[in-house]
């Protein structure tokens, strides 16, 4: 009760005090839960597939979005069109069974799926290699803002790099040594392909450790065999290593053993500065048969002008794929709604075009765009980061919403990726605003910063913001919302029964939480400012490369 007569008061003071400033939050479009309840329901239904592209699925979704995009009366936001083409090559790659190693005085077969994982973003038909020459390469990791670079003096050409997972920071509990056990981009495993593919190595592997990854071997094992989607480049190759894989721990340790050296020597030479690449002098052989097919995915995007810097850009945006149809539950449901993931999402762009629409015109341009192929790889952020419609040294921000909140009110917001831009400080002040915090990430060594389509953003230097519900459930407190959440990651995702039911979803917080990214999406688009990375951000030196010429 004391808390409650806090509240009010501090709410009529709030009042006061607010109705005196720049900024009043009810100034401004008010969400309803029908605002985004009604798409959740209707993308997430049977009818729409599980939104898987290429399908049907696909054909259902672009329509209903390009239908309320004119509803709503925005413009297209590519040139006369509501879509970007985004094509796409499916790869199945089989890798021989076997992989041969060899030093002067022995050689060893490793047993491929049980020892390692391997695949290929090439699609010639065929690729094999043999007396390839392996090299540790520390963490693989070249990161101007610490000096760093474990490739320095190394010419990778025809060599096979082995590095090691996650950053140097890991492990060592010291914050200010990359971000500690904070992941950065640097200890991502799609980040040391793809330095070695600017590097232009011949293959990549990393050690799997399960602590460092986060999760077990298994996990990299489901990628054996299985066929992976990329964006299709035929036209303007990009060099491609040969192979990316995962080795375990174990042979690992068998390959340095080999090569006279010892993992965990390795290990602490690969954390200081001065590390430089260590020839292993072992050869490598073996193959990978590939088929490949192309299609064609659409991106939908749509926009409202703005009034006085028309060409300058924030962007919103929410993936609008899930999985289709697949391997069947407990319950023999095979369709995969993914109400959460991400219909909820979806329908929040949709509400925040509306709410953008029938408010006062802003000064910069709002762009909203629902990208595909988020679930196999970010490739339809990829794909417009690559191609921007709007170029990037003109792109403000990127807000994207990946899951919206579906448990009732919370105090909280989660910040993913905090201390990464200035972007958080203005949500910060909105949620002050209306009495709510932000908290930090509370997995930072998963590295959620950069799992969803704001991180393609993020690497071309533009500043992305991306939040998380929040655990503070404002009736039920801090225990009850961490169970949700946990309940939602064992039950409900990536599942079948990932659906929307109304006895288990409460979109009052969902409300709060798009509200939030719509006052700072508004500030943004009423500003002249432009939003910065914060220093020790791995993306700021992106940003001033360009903005400073
Ligand atoms: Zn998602």
């Amino acid at each position: 009760m004391k808390n409650q007569i806090h509240y009010l008061l501090s709410l009529s003071i709030a009042t006061i005090f607010f109705s005196a400033c720049k900024y009043q939050v009810t100034d401004t479009y008010q969400f309803q839960v029908k605002d985004i309840e009604d798409h959740i329901i209707t993308l997430s239904s049977d009818d729409f597939l599980g939104r898987m592209p290429f399908t049907e699925g696909e054909e259902l979704t672009i329509s209903y979005l390009v239908n309320e995009f004119e509803n709503i009366g925005l413009e297209p936001g590519n040139g006369d069109s509501f879509f970007q083409e985004v094509p796409m090559v499916s790869i199945l790659a089989t890798p021989a069974t076997e992989m041969i190693i060899s030093s002067e005085k022995e050689k060893i077969t490793l047993e491929g799926l049980k020892d390692y994982v391997i695949w290929t973003q090439r699609t010639d038909p065929s690729i094999s290699f043999e007396d390839a020459e392996l090299v540790f390469a520390g963490f693989g990791i070249v990161a101007p803002e610490y000096g760093w670079d474990d490739y320095k003096g190394l010419n990778v050409k025809d060599k096979i790099v082995v590095v090691l997972v996650n950053d140097p920071g890991f492990g060592t509990e010291d914050e200010a040594f990359f971000k500690g056990n904070t992941m950065t981009y640097y200890g991502r495993w799609t980040y040391k392909y793809e330095e070695a593919i600017r590097q232009g190595a011949l293959g990549c592997l990393i050690v799997h450790n399960t602590i460092p990854a986060g999760y077990g071997f298994n996990v990299v094992q489901n990628s054996w065999n299985a066929s992976k989607l990329y964006l299709d480049d035929r036209g303007k190759e990009s060099y491609k290593l040969a192979f990316e894989g995962w080795i375990t721990l174990p042979i690992a340790n068998r390959l340095f053993e080999m090569a006279g050296l010892n993992e965990r020597e390795m290990l602490a030479k690969a954390r200081k500065v001065d590390f430089e690449p260590i020839p292993m002098n072992l050869k490598a052989a073996s193959t990978i048969d590939v088929s490949a097919s192309y299609n064609i995915s659409k991106n939908v995007i749509a926009k409202i002008t703005g009034k006085t810097a028309p060409d300058e850009v924030i962007i919103y945006t929410a993936h609008w794929d899930h999985l289709g149809i697949g391997k069947p539950d407990e319950l023999g449901d095979s369709l995969y709604n993914g109400a959460l993931d991400n219909a909820s999402g979806t329908a929040a762009l949709l509400a925040m075009a509306k709410a953008f629409k029938n408010d006062t015109q802003t000064d910069r341009t709002v762009a909203f765009l629902a990208v595909t192929a988020e679930e196999q790889g970010l490739w339809g952020s990829a794909y417009y980061a690559q191609n921007p419609i709007f170029p990037k040294e003109k792109t403000v921000a990127n807000i994207n919403m990946d899951g919206i909140n579906p448990y009732g009110k919370m105090k909280d917001v989660s910040l993913i990726g905090m201390g990464q831009s200035s972007l958080e400080d203005i949500l910060i002040e909105e949620l002050d605003k209306v009495g709510r915090y932000a908290s930090p990430d509370p997995t930072p060594s998963a590295g959620f910063y950069f799992r969803s389509d704001h991180f393609n953003f993020a690497k071309i230097g533009i500043p992305a913001l991306y939040i998380g519900t929040g655990i503070d459930h404002f009736e039920k407190g801090k225990e009850y919302g961490k169970q949700l959440q946990d309940d939602y990651t064992a039950k409900y995702y990536h599942k079948p029964s990932d659906e929307y039911d109304p006895s288990r979803w409460n979109l009052d917080g969902a409300v709060d939480d798009v509200q939030l990214l719509y006052q700072v999406g508004r500030r943004l688009a009423n500003d002249s400012k432009w939003p910065l990375w914060k220093p020790g951000s791995e993306f700021k030196a992106v940003r001033e490369e360009y903005l400073n010429k």
